[in-house]
């Protein structure tokens, strides 16, 4: 994160770039965080609500990926905002980005479940109705066990993103650990029942304007944003092994 504010008279003066943001063309505020170094911490992050049209906050351009999503470059270039506009205290910037993340990858992970349930619904309504060797294709096992599987795997997401989103809301402060789990897995096993849907729906599955076609583009960024799965690892692992830690000292 190289975008940093500068504490001036009255507010702050905010330089850099912004890449793949979220809603940034439609979105009329935005919140970012940039560097503010603070005493004995050079790394410190801070939180800062901006609104399109301040000068000096320039949309650059919309970028394109696997499925439509509104997303943009930004650029702040001597962006001059009041100092009510940070947001939480100065230096918490890091705090407040995780707890936000903690709340949209619980989300992202619902979105992942609802896309894998759509994608099961599109593969039995399919596998019962295409007739191949004179038989519904669902009456092959090998096609029955792969609908069984995105059944097991899409209930399993689902239990993981309720219970992060039950430890979200409680009190016991694990609530980092559950929502990389349910993203991790959700977003995970959404792909494997979705790629399933494809398969099951032969050449159908890939021709462009199917439902399983849309859903294998569009579930394919939620492994990304987020926090990658590989991210969702460092964090889930991290938590585990400081835990032990703990018990042991
Ligand atoms: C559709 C979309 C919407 C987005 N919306 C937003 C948004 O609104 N706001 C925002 O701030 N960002 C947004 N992003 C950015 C997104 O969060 C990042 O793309 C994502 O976190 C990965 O960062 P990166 O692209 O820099 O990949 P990199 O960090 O360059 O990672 C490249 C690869 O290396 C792996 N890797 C990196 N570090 C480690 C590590 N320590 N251990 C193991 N593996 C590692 C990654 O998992 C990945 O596989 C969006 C991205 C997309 C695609």
């Amino acid at each position: 994160l190289e975008s940093v504010a500068e504490k001036v008279e009255g507010g702050f003066l905010l330089n850099g770039f912004k890449r793949f943001i979220s809603n940034g063309y439609s979105a009329d505020m935005a919140v970012l965080f940039a560097r503010t170094p603070v005493d004995g911490n050079s790394k410190a992050l801070s939180a800062f609500v901006v609104e399109k049209g301040m000068k000096g906050f320039e949309v650059l351009r919309r970028l394109e990926p696997t499925a439509s999503h509104d997303l943009v470059e930004f650029r702040l270039k001597d962006l001059k905002i009041p100092a009510q506009s940070l947001l939480g205290p100065l230096g918490e910037g890091f705090r407040v980005a995780m707890q936000t993340l903690e709340l949209m990858r619980v989300s992202v992970g619902a979105a992942a479940v609802g896309m894998a349930h759509a994608a099961l619904q599109e593969a039995l309504a399919w596998a019962k109705s295409r007739v191949q060797f004179g038989k519904a294709v669902s009456e092959f096992q090998g096609v029955s066990f792969q609908l069984a599987d995105a059944a097991t795997e899409t209930e399993a997401a689902r239990a993981l993103v309720y219970l992060a989103a039950i430890k979200k809301e409680g009190e016991a402060g694990d609530a980092s650990i559950f929502s990389s789990m349910a993203k991790l897995f959700a977003t995970e096993a959404a792909f494997r029942c979705i790629d399933r849907a494809v398969q099951i729906h032969g050449g159908m599955g890939v021709l462009r304007g199917s439902r399983v076609e849309q859903l294998y583009r569009e579930i394919r960024p939620l492994r990304i944003y987020e926090g990658t799965s590989e991210i969702q690892r460092l964090v889930i692992s991290r938590n585990l092994l400081k835990k032990t830690q703990r018990s042991k000292g």
